[in-house]
């Protein structure tokens, strides 16, 4: 898989003037015509230069290819698992968010406002699967009214357009099995089919010259003056490897823009990149959040999505609604060890969902839905936050650092970019070819 990667790498090295049809004769060439013709590192590994790499193949990285690719950059795309789409991307709640809670002025809500505009704009004119269902944040007695006060300011602050405050029992009108005392509606909050996104953009994204290669895990880099190099190795590689040795890379990439877009394993990924300043990376921190779908029940209890007032590290288990009309309730909040750096490159985090964790569900979904019936909850799956703070730490927000940061020229680092990452991946991206490609 690699050996035809590096045969499609010399096609982004060779003649802009080059056509298809140079293109699939090239491809014929062997690997080993190739390789001799290139130079090599002092250990002996091809070395090549390419415009752009993206490093991870999630719903971010591959917005931002296409991005890039869209400005006319020749992008390739370094995915360790066999396909794209497989990490958090596919972990998460699919919820198009409106923009609510977040700082005022952070990345997030900048991020998530502009990000959820273009998103609902991409999903109409590429037919994604979506719906803007609408949402409602509820407080289920007196003391939480406060909370839902300031949520509702930051909302407002935040530009989210259509918040209204509700009276319980109107929003119990709306959705009769609802139990709250007040609500806010969002009428600007929806769901996604995240995997038919990913497929277009990558689509798109191919179409402007993007190359995606899979199997191929990028396993740290260094300097040379001015440039960056990036080592990569075949995934199975790392799966073979018994740690006895080091761990060395099958090719050399020397990119003019590099954007770390590994998701939970970015931040590992920055600290294997030799002359990159220890003190640029933030410590990671990991939490899992558990879902539970809905079994034993004929007709689906809710139209909106259902919010609790928000708990620390998450947003609290609430009810998402799939495009099929199952419902799902969670993420809970389960702070996780990490593992270690070649076994995350390999998506190697603990994803398992116990069933005994239902007991804790039940009595925080009863709060707003007090007619869940015992044993209708099953497990489902669980995501992974890649989280900038720890438990009981104030939130942190997206960190997107550049050369004005680090000082590493053609080096971008996405840390942190947890929820809401699905909604914000088109903004993250247009900030991105914005500020960097000019
Ligand atoms: C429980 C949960 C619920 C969420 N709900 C929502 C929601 O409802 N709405 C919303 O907007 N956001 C939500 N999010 C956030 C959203 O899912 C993420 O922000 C987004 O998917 C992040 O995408 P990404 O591309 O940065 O990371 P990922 O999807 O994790 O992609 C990173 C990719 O990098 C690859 N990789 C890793 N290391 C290497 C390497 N060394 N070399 C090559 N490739 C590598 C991985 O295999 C992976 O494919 C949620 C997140 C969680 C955990």
């Amino acid at each position: 898989m690699l050996k035809k990667s590096i045969q499609i790498l010399k096609e982004f090295t060779s003649s802009s003037t080059t056509t298809r049809c140079d293109v699939h004769m090239k491809l014929n060439h062997s690997f080993n015509n190739w390789v001799r013709n290139i130079r090599t590192t002092s250990y002996s590994v091809p070395r090549e230069k390419v415009e752009c790499v993206v490093i991870g193949a999630g719903v971010v990285g591959i917005a931002v290819a296409r991005e890039l690719a869209l400005k006319g950059k020749d992008v390739i795309v370094i995915e360790s698992a066999s396909t794209f789409g497989t990490g958090t991307s596919s972990r998460n709640s699919e919820v198009i968010h409106a923009g609510i809670y977040y700082p005022y002025g952070s990345f997030k809500a900048l991020f998530c406002v502009k990000g959820r505009d273009m998103l609902y704009k991409y999903c109409s004119k590429h037919d994604i699967p979506h719906k803007q269902t609408g949402k409602l944040i509820v407080a289920t007695r007196p003391s939480e009214i406060p909370k839902l006060n300031d949520i509702l300011n930051h909302g407002i602050q935040n530009g989210v357009d259509g918040l209204k405050m509700m009276d319980g029992v109107d929003a119990m009108k709306m959705e009769p099995e609802l139990q709250c005392v007040k609500a806010i509606l969002s009428p600007l909050s929806g769901i996604v089919d995240s995997h038919s996104l990913m497929l277009s953009l990558v689509g798109e994204a191919e179409n402007h010259r993007t190359t995606f290669t899979y199997n191929s895990t990028v396993i740290g880099g260094h300097l040379e003056g001015n440039e960056i190099c990036l080592h990569i190795s075949e995934t199975k590689s790392l799966k073979e490897w018994n740690e006895t040795s080091n761990l060395q890379p099958e090719l050399v990439l020397i990119p003019k823009l590099v954007v770390n877009s590994a998701g939970l394993s970015a931040l590992a990924l920055a600290k294997r990149f030799t002359g990159l300043q220890n003190r640029v990376i933030p410590p990671a921190y990991y939490a899992r959040g558990c879902y539970f779908t809905l079994s034993n029940t004929k007709t689906t209890p809710f139209r909106r999505l259902i919010y609790p007032i928000p708990e620390v590290g998450g947003l609290g288990v609430h009810v998402t609604l799939d495009l099929n009309g199952q419902v799902k309730f969670g993420p809970d909040v389960q702070w996780i060890d990490g593992v270690d750096d070649i076994e995350s490159f390999q998506n190697k985090f603990d994803y398992s969902v116990h069933a005994n964790r239902a007991e804790k569900f039940y009595p925080e979904i009863r709060k707003y839905y007090p007619n869940l019936k015992d044993g209708s909850l099953e497990p489902g799956y669980s995501g992974i936050r890649p989280k900038l703070s720890g438990p009981y730490q104030s939130p942190v927000d997206f960190v997107i650092q550049g050369e004005d940061i680090h000082g590493v020229h053609g080096l971008i680092n996405l840390f942190g970019i947890e929820s809401p990452g699905l909604t914000s991946s088109l903004a993250i991206a247009d900030f991105i070819s914005t500020k960097y490609l000019g």
